[in-house]
């Protein structure tokens, strides 16, 4: 995978700067059989309401609402205690990246989003890792589907690896649908799975949960949150989101259906924590066309160009509307941008004026000041168009003194070296940079979040999409809003919550983890082939060969000895020569002393060179002994 996918990963990283808090105390280890007292809803003194009509629900939009007030309902019907609704998420509680959480009611599972994560650094060779789903595969046939939030890839990366072993139906928005086809295309896998198109507004009926999807404002559209209906109580999961009143494309998130949810009584809020520790809002998609309104303003004469996130239709058409303002031909550029724009395009999701848009080929028929390129790599990743045209080895774009080159992003905690080293190609091939205030995020601040929680006034509070910092950060948040600190659960991925009106409490632990990707290998890559990786990229290796006749043992050719990644060989002859005298004694050494075990004439081997090496070099290279025989 190149590594300009990274962008839509990188842009839910944009509000991190590494380091998740270990260590830290569980919270909910509290006494066992802790039991929730029951109480009225924590600290917002309200009234039940559910009785304010959930026919007035139906009326609306065409929607329905499968269950009423869980509270009433299970006083009305003492008969049988009430099953309890686990939540047992199976990754993204630790990185954020690897969102997938199964919701289980007795002989149902419905399983919210199924995302991939980008390796970490000492993952070397590994493309990406994907959830470990142990539990729905032993659990299959409870399981009764994907509804995924929305389209970015720590949501839905990782459905087609799991959709081969756990194939159930997905379910979710029209982009986010198409995005996940075109997913499933290049793994040769659309005729095997179910994909179900649903529109926010509407329930859908799994087993014995009902699910809402609920229109909110993302750094991608057609994100949804989730109303997840059940018979213990409605779980809201918000999916990523901010609020933004003035959204460039479509409608403002849902409040509204917020506010009426939180009125039927929310059991648990499940909230996105990744700029939890941010204050006040994040700022409108909208602020940023603003920027680029001046920048097209002020640059009159130069040729811009500006580096995006793939997947953020939105910025890419206020790129598009600038540039048809100031009468500019825009050019698209990068694979993966290509790709969303032409299917956002298609769709409908953007809009873009007849003749704007221009193939590359005929970038040289316009005059530069004329031109807008929008590209991919505003994190520096290597394959990406940007990196190619700051290296100069773009084919198509080469970069000018008084080109303008605009980062419509934020530095990623990870990326900043990459970026630095394009930015600083950039400059020396003459261009302008520009990075500052040309982005904004698309994940909810403090007071967002406040907002969120005032809306839908949830029993339980349970921190997602983030590192434990940030879902700490949300934790305080919830506290302050007057959440009792027994109903904030800081869970972990692979721990079952078990919650009812009742009672909240972790149970158990179910297998879960991250399966390495690598190529066209799934898992096989594991602890001891990383750490083979790790030596090998650290100190190279050394080959010695050598042949004994069957029988005797007689040494017949050998040692020889071949390296990579070790030294120099040509400027290192003598130690070369040293090392092999050190094998040859080594061997014979072994052959004197009438020792015809292989693996222990291979061990002393490995042995006596691997002193020599660190006592001459204080390297210790991987060292591989092959023996051959002939008769
Ligand atoms: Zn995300
Ligand atoms: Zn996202």
């Amino acid at each position: 995978m190149s590594n300009e996918n990274n962008n839509e990963y990188n842009e839910v990283r944009d509000a991190h700067d590494g380091q998740s808090g270990h260590g830290a105390k569980r919270p909910y280890n509290r006494q066992k059989n802790y039991k929730y007292k029951p109480q009225h809803r924590n600290s917002y003194n309200r009234k039940q309401t559910s009785d304010r009509k959930t026919t007035q629900d139906k009326e609306k939009n065409g929607r329905t609402v499968p269950f009423k007030n869980p509270v009433k309902s299970a006083s009305r019907k003492p008969k049988k205690p009430a099953s309890k609704l686990k939540i047992i998420p199976l990754g993204g509680l630790e990185q954020i990246g690897m969102n997938i959480t199964a919701f289980e009611y007795e002989d149902s599972i419905v399983v919210v989003d199924c995302g991939l994560a980008f390796p970490e650094d000492d993952m070397l060779g590994i493309d990406l890792v994907i959830p470990d789903v142990t539990y729905l595969k032993e659990n299959i046939s409870k399981v009764k589907g994907f509804v995924i939030t929305h389209g970015h890839e720590d949501h839905i990366g990782a459905l087609p690896y799991v959709l081969k072993d756990v194939n159930v139906p997905v379910y979710s928005t029209k982009l986010t649908i198409a995005l996940i086809a075109n997913k499933l295309k290049e793994h040769n896998m659309t005729r095997t799975t179910k994909l179900k198109e649903v529109k926010h507004g509407q329930v859908i009926n799994l087993g014995d949960f009902s699910i809402e999807f609920i229109k909110t404002n993302h750094s991608i559209q057609d994100a949804s949150a989730l109303a997840i209906y059940s018979p213990a109580g409605i779980v809201v999961h918000t999916g990523d989101f901010k609020v933004d009143y003035t959204p460039v494309f479509g409608d403002a998130i849902d409040l509204q259906r917020f506010a009426e949810i939180g009125r039927k009584g929310v059991l648990a809020l499940m909230c996105d924590s990744t700029n939890a520790e941010r204050s006040g809002f994040t700022m409108s998609e909208r602020t940023v066309g603003h920027v680029f309104d001046n920048l097209f303003n002020e640059y009159k004469t130069n040729r811009i160009i500006i580096a995006t996130f793939a997947s953020n239709v939105d910025r890419v058409q206020q790129i598009i509307n600038t540039a048809y303002k100031y009468d500019r031909k825009v050019v698209v550029e990068g694979r993966s941008m290509v790709n969303i724009i032409g299917k956002a395009s298609e769709l409908g999701y953007i809009n873009i004026p007849e003749g704007t848009l221009i193939d590359i080929e005929l970038l040289r028929n316009y005059p530069p000041e004329k031109t807008v390129i929008i590209t991919t790599g505003s994190q520096g990743e290597s394959m990406a168009a940007l990196s190619r045209m700051a290296a100069a080895i773009h084919r198509k774009v080469s970069i000018c003194p008084g080109d303008l080159v605009v980062f419509s992003s934020n530095p990623i905690p990870g990326n900043e070296k990459s970026v630095s080293k394009v930015i600083n190609e950039l400059c020396v091939l003459g261009a302008e940079v520009i990075y500052q205030d040309t982005h904004v995020s698309g994940h909810a601040c403090q007071e967002e979040i406040k907002l969120m929680y005032s809306l839908v006034r949830p029993k339980y509070s349970i921190p997602v999409h983030g590192e434990f910092r940030h879902r700490k950060a949300q934790a305080e948040i919830a506290e302050s809003l007057g959440i009792p600190k027994d109903n904030i659960f800081m869970i972990q991925s692979g721990d079952v919550l078990e919650l009812s009106e009742e009672s909240a409490l972790v149970t158990g632990q179910v297998t879960h983890g991250g399966i390495l990707v690598d190529g066209l290998g799934v898992g096989d890559v594991g602890n001891i082939v990383l750490r083979d990786r790790q030596n090998l990229s650290q100190d190279g290796i050394i080959i010695v060969v050598l042949t004994l006749e069957r029988y005797t043992n007689n040494l017949l050719a050998g040692p020889d000895i071949v390296s990579r990644g070790f030294v120099y060989i040509r400027e290192s002859e003598n130690l070369m020569i040293e090392a092999q005298q050190v094998v040859e004694d080594a061997v014979f050494d072994c052959l004197d002393h009438k020792i015809s075990d292989w693996s222990k004439i291979k061990n002393e081997i490995r042995d006596s060179l691997s002193n020599y090496l660190w006592k001459k070099m204080k390297r210790s290279p991987m060292i591989l002994p092959i023996i051959m025989e002939v008769e």
